[in-house]
């Protein structure tokens, strides 16, 4: 399996530094400082460092790269972009680097996974490498797990390339949102003319974003909805979209929470035909028009939503869950 990262590489170099840095600097959140002479980001690092980014190097800057170690143009390229009383006392180590925007085409072929910076790049102004990588784990792990006890049918390992995919490009799209906040920032202290600041809403729906808080699987081969007749949709979460609760389920399986109360021989039909895959939670009594079932997958995603919780709709629920489960034999 041999993908190419496709898109393109960010224009400068960086510095990435772990410096111990004399400041009064917030020690509880990043600290960007924008500047005519380009841009210091510091990250707080625990015993009074801080990660450090650098940026970009102007011509003297790389000249000055290229004949001393990264470590000797840390404390010069602080001084330069820092004018206020700010001490660099300790520089653990440095490194130069460029930044990318790149995904491959193909997270998968066959048997084999592509996960992490393997398969998608993005500015670290996102925060989000790390963070995307997990994801990747996160959706693959319960589907192989599923795989190789044999409950898993082909549509479930084909799910994680269209899910992944999906999820990546996201990532890349909200850190290249960032590192242009960033760039402009820079630019503004150039020009003198400030960039029009963002609303608390828009502040909070990004800050959303980069935690991948509203990262959806909507649209994946293995989430749905049934809806009876005439039916609105109920509100977020919806199909594909993160459960908040998820925490509070803590095993491995999936969970059916039904809301309401439900048909009880679609309840009884499938708790013999997905024992040991879905656990369910609620849904005694008979069916009732306001009812909704929720199927919450191992990755904590809604997998499936019915409304109601009636016989039809726990029937398509049971067919959707055929779809990629191998279901008990009995
Ligand atoms: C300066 C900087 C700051 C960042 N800050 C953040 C952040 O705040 N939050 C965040 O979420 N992400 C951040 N990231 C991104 C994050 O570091 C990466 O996304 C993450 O480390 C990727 O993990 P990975 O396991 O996929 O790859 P890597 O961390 O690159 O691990 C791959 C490993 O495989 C090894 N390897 C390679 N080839 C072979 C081989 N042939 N045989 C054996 N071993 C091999 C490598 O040596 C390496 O150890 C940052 C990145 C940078 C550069």
């Amino acid at each position: 399996m041999a993908e190419v990262l496709e898109g393109f590489t960010y224009p400068g170099t960086v510095l990435a530094a772990d410096v111990r840095v004399r400041c009064d600097l917030a020690r509880d959140a990043s600290n960007m400082v924008a500047t005519p002479e380009g841009f210091v980001l510091l990250v707080p690092l625990p015993d009074e460092r801080w990660l450090t980014f650098i940026g970009d190097l102007d011509d003297g800057e790389l000249a000055h790269l290229a004949r001393a170690s990264p470590s000797e143009v840390v404390a010069a390229g602080i001084g330069r972009r820092i004018t206020a009383d700010v001490a660099v006392e300790d520089v653990g180590w440095a490194t130069s680097f460029h930044m990318h925007q790149r995904v491959v085409p193909r997270l998968a072929q066959g048997r084999r996974f592509l996960l992490g910076d393997a398969g998608h790049l993005s500015s670290p102004f996102g925060g989000e490498g790390l963070n995307a990588g997990l994801h990747d784990a996160e959706d693959i792990a319960w589907k192989l797990a599923l795989a190789a006890r044999g409950r898993g049918r082909p549509a479930l390992l084909e799910s994680f390339e269209i899910e992944r995919l999906a999820a990546d490009h996201h990532v890349l799209e909200v850190s290249g949102r960032i590192d242009g906040l960033v760039r402009a920032a820079v630019q503004a202290a150039r020009t003198g003319v400030p960039t029009s600041p963002a609303t608390p809403a828009q502040r909070a729906a990004l800050a959303r974003s980069r935690c991948l808080l509203d990262v959806t699987y909507a649209g994946s081969p293995i989430v749905g909805e049934h809806l009876g007749p005439g039916v609105e949709p109920p509100p977020p979460p919806g199909p594909g979209d993160r459960f908040p609760g998820r925490t509070t389920l803590t095993g491995t399986e999936h969970y059916l929470l039904i809301f309401g109360t439900a048909d009880a021989a679609g309840v009884e039909r499938l708790h013999r035909r997905w024992r040991g895959l879905v656990d369910i939670v609620g849904g005694t009594g008979g069916p009732s028009a306001s009812s909704s079932a929720l199927l919450v997958r191992p990755d904590g995603h809604v997998g499936f939503r019915a409304t109601p919780a009636d016989a039809a709709g726990l029937a398509a629920l049971d067919a959707f869950l055929d779809s990629y489960l191998v279901p008990v034999s009995i």
